[in-house]
This record gives structure tokens, C-alpha cells and sequence, in this order.
């Protein structure tokens, strides 16, 4: 196994830059690198000099060793916390390498973690998530499922259908044995109850998205309606800090700003108004297309103007829809008198919080889920279906008599596709369960 090197700080100027070293000659390239007689001990910051091979010092650090398996990687691991500037954190690292190391690829000193058992893949997942996280609800969803909110229900359906499969390759063994009543109904009520926490899993597909991606909220209304003045309100107090997604293309205008922990994505739309005019018939398609893909309208009206008709919005029914009465500071229109929404002022900041409180109000049954449990991705919910179903077929299989064989299939599966969740798919794990469950060595 190669000793790797990285500067795992941004490159950019700062104070500080780390560069992390893991392998079996971490300890002896910093050792190398410093030109120390002694290694140094493990887990305490030391101050150190890296020097060029003729003994000039490059820079002063101070060095962390973990000895393996208590470390990231479980391998033995280095940490050089150098000065921050561009040139002196390559020359140190170009030391490194020179003393042994071989530069990193993304993503490998997680890989090795996960290789070496410290990392299932839901964690490693979620270190990208938290590095990525947008609001308060992301972050605390992506910790929830570092420390195992996805791994755990993983893990007790694996071990469950583990069991079961263990009974059935127990009758594919002894096929004289017919599967006794008392035994296929627990497999049967073991199976059911897997089935039911799947499928709690996969429901909380669409709250793990808007945690990662943000909520796709577009704000329509009526031109003049005070649209932009409300995007700009919004932004003006809570402009988030997002880093862009990868492998999404946006062709309308986006900003995006925190609300009650959630991230919220914002377009401000042109309009459905029909129109000859091919620039505003553009436009108008591309809100027709913001629609489409919306998890929240806000609609801005004008409450000085007379009440209108809404304007039809096809394929939102379903999306939760907010009516904000704009210009509150100025008297209402009298069709307006009982009207339901939450009156606004853009200009003035009347009825900001009310808003917030509307969509925390929105996102509230969610927000449960984000709290506790997993928010799964979208890796997760493809294999998991691909579970459910197998499951599925497992139990119509128990229950129509099939052949023990048949059955054991589908449960493989189903196990299967729920190792790739985690990625440990084991089939010694089978082969363990059997041999320890059931005293078959006769
Ligand atoms: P949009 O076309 O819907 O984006 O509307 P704008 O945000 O450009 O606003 C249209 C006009 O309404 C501008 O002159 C704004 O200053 C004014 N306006 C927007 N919000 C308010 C409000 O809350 N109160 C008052 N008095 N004027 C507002």
C-alpha cells in the first residue's frame, strides 16, 4: 500500500494550510521531511521544522501523528499544519513527496477509510454532505447520518433478512423438512416488518433532497406586484452560503438565502402572461419551466389593486403555495377585506416574520424527519426500491408456497441492494449466520 500526501486545506491564501500524509510511511516521511532523529509521539501537536534536503528549513508546522488503526484512514497518518501561503504549503508538500509519498487522488484517504472498516459508504457520503451543507437542517441531517441514521436501519434490515435467508438455506438443506407453519409465519412477519421500515426509508427521499439541494421556490405575481422588491427584502437579511451544486444547469436568475434552518432557492420569474413577443415568450417558457421543477410557490399580489383572478399554474397542484399581500404600508384595496394570505410590505419589512413563520409552518411535518432520522439521497432510494422489491417478491414467494430456493433468491437481492447501501455486501455474512445459528455440522 502507497503512502499518500495532500494539502487538505482550499488552496487559496489563509493563515493555516493542512497537509495530510496516510500510509504505511506517514510516520517516516514527516520524520524525513523534519529531519528528526526520534518520531514523534502520537496524538500531540508538535512543533516542527520541515527542511529541503540540503537543511534549509522550509517552513515551521506544527505535526500530528495518529499511529493506525486510530486514525481517519485507519492507516498511520500525519498532519502538517503549515503557513498559509500558496507557495510555502507546495514546497512543504513537494517535501513530502520527495521524502515518499505519492500525491492523493480525490477522494482517497476516504476511500481508505472506508476500504480499512472506519467508514461505511452512508458516512463517507455524508463528510461530502457536511462540507456542502447549505442550512442548519442540512448539516444536522448530514451528522445525523455520519453517525449512522442511514447505516442503522440499514444494518437491522441486513440482519434481519439474514436471518430469515439463514432458516430458508436451513429447508434448501434438508429438503425432506417441510418449512413449519409456526416458521414461515415468523418469516413472513420478519420479512413484513423490514418491508414497512423500507418503506419509511424511502419516504424521506424528498426531505433529504430539499435539505441537499435547497427548496426550489419561485415567486410569481403580477408585474409591479413587488416581486423583485420581496427577492431583495428576503436576501437583504438572510443570504445563504451555498457552494454550487454539481450537475445542475440554471438558466433563470438564482439566489439563495436560509429560512427557519432551510435552505430556500429563489427565482424570480417573468410572468405567465400569453404574449407575441419572443423574448418575453421565452421568458414566459422558462417560468413555465421553474414551475415545473417548484417544491414552494410564493405568489406576490398587489393588495392596493383590486382582487384578480389567479393566474393557472398546471402541475402544481401539489406544491405548497403562499399568498403574500404586498404593500401592507399603503391601504388596501377593498375587494381585498377578506382575503386569506399573509400581508406584506417589501418595502417596509411588515410581515417578514409572519412569512417566516408561514414556511417553517410549510416545511414543519419535514422538518421532523431532518431532526431525527435519515434523509436519504438519491443512491440510497434507487437501491432501496430495488430492496423493496425483491423483498416483495420474496414474501409473495413464502406466501404462495414456492420453491425455499426461489425465495432465497430474491432475499440475496434484497441483501444485495442493501449492502451497496452501506457497502459492505458480505456473503460470508451468510455463510457466518448459518453456520452460527444452526448446528449443522453433523
Ligand atoms: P415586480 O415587477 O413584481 O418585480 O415589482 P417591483 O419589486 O419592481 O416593484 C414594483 C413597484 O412597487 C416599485 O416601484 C416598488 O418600489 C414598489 N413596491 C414594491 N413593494 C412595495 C411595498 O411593500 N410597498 C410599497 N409602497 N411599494 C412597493
Amino acid at each position: 500500500m502507497s503512502t499518500i500526501a495532500a494539502i487538505a486545506t482550499p488552496s487559496g491564501v489563509g493563515a493555516l494550510s493542512v497537509i495530510r500524509i496516510s500510509g504505511p510511511k506517514a510516520h517516516a516521511v514527516l520524520q524525513a521531511a523534519t529531519a528528526r532523529k526520534t518520531p514523534l509521539p502520537p496524538r500531540m501537536a508538535t512543533l516542527v521544522h520541515v527542511r529541503a534536503a540540503n537543511g534549509d528549513v522550509l517552513d515551521e508546522c506544527m505535526a500530528t501523528c495518529f499511529a493506525s488503526p486510530a486514525s481517519f484512514t485507519g492507516e498511520d497518518v500525519a498532519e502538517l499544519t503549515c503557513h498559509g501561503g500558496m507557495l510555502v504549503t507546495q514546497r512543504v508538500l513537494e517535501r513530502v513527496f520527495a521524502c515518499g509519498a505519492r500525491p492523493a487522488e480525490p477522494g482517497e484517504f476516504s476511500r481508505r477509510a472506508f476500504e480499512n472498516g472506519k467508514l461505511d459508504l452512508t458516512a463517507a457520503e455524508a463528510i461530502m454532505d457536511i462540507i456542502n451543507a447549505g442550512s442548519d437542517l442540512a448539516l444536522r441531517a448530514a451528522q445525523s447520518q455520519l453517525s449512522g441514521a442511514i447505516a442503522r436501519p440499514i444494518q437491522s434490515a441486513i440482519d434481519t433478512l439474514l436471518n430469515v435467508a439463514a432458516h430458508l438455506e436451513a429447508y434448501i438443506d434438508f429438503p425432506e423438512e417441510d418449512i413449519s407453519p409456526q416458521s414461515m409465519a415468523d418469516m413472513q412477519t420478519s420479512l413484513k416488518g423490514v418491508e414497512v421500515e423500507l418503506t419509511r426509508l424511502c419516504s424521506t427521499a424528498n426531505a433529504g433532497r430539499l435539505l441537499r439541494e435547497g427548496v426550489s421556490t419561485v415567486i410569481i405575481g403580477a408585474p409591479n406586484a413587488g416581486k423583485s422588491s420581496l427577492l431583495n427584502r428576503l436576501l437583504g437579511f438572510n443570504r445563504a452560503i451555498v457552494s454550487p451544486l454539481p450537475g445542475t444547469t440554471r438558466d433563470t436568475v438564482e439566489e439563495s438565502i436560509t429560512l427557519g434552518g432551510i435552505l430556500l432557492r429563489l427565482r424570480d420569474t417573468a410572468g405567465l402572461r400569453d404574449s407575441a413577443d419572443p423574448v418575453e415568450k421565452a421568458g414566459v417558457e422558462r417560468t413555465r419551466q421553474a414551475l415545473r421543477s417548484a417544491d414552494l410557490l410564493l405568489e406576490v399580489q398587489d393588495s392596493t389593486m383590486p382582487l384578480s383572478e389567479l393566474p393557472e399554474l398546471e402541475g402544481c397542484e401539489n406544491v405548497p403555495h403562499l399568498i403574500l399581500l404586498n404593500k401592507s404600508d399603503l391601504p388596501e384595496h377593498p375587494s381585498r377585506q377578506n382575503q386569506p394570505g399573509i400581508r406584506i410590505s417589501a418595502l417596509t419589512g411588515a410581515g417578514i416574520p409572519a412569512l417566516h413563520q408561514a414556511l417553517a409552518e410549510v416545511f414543519a411535518a419535514q422538518s421532523g424527519e431532518y431532526d431525527t432520522a435519515a434523509a436519504i439521497n438519491s443512491r440510497h432510494l434507487h437501491a432501496l426500491r430495488a430492496a423493496l422489491s425483491s423483498l416483495q417478491a420474496a414474501l409473495s414467494g413464502l406466501e404462495a408456497n414456492s420453491l425455499p430456493e426461489l425465495v432465497a433468491v430474491d432475499l440475496r437481492a434484497a441483501l444485495d441492494s442493501l449492502g451497496s447501501i452501506t457497502g459492505k455486501v458480505d456473503t460470508d455474512d451468510l455463510l457466518t449466520r448459518i453456520f452460527s445459528t444452526f448446528c449443522l455440522g453433523k
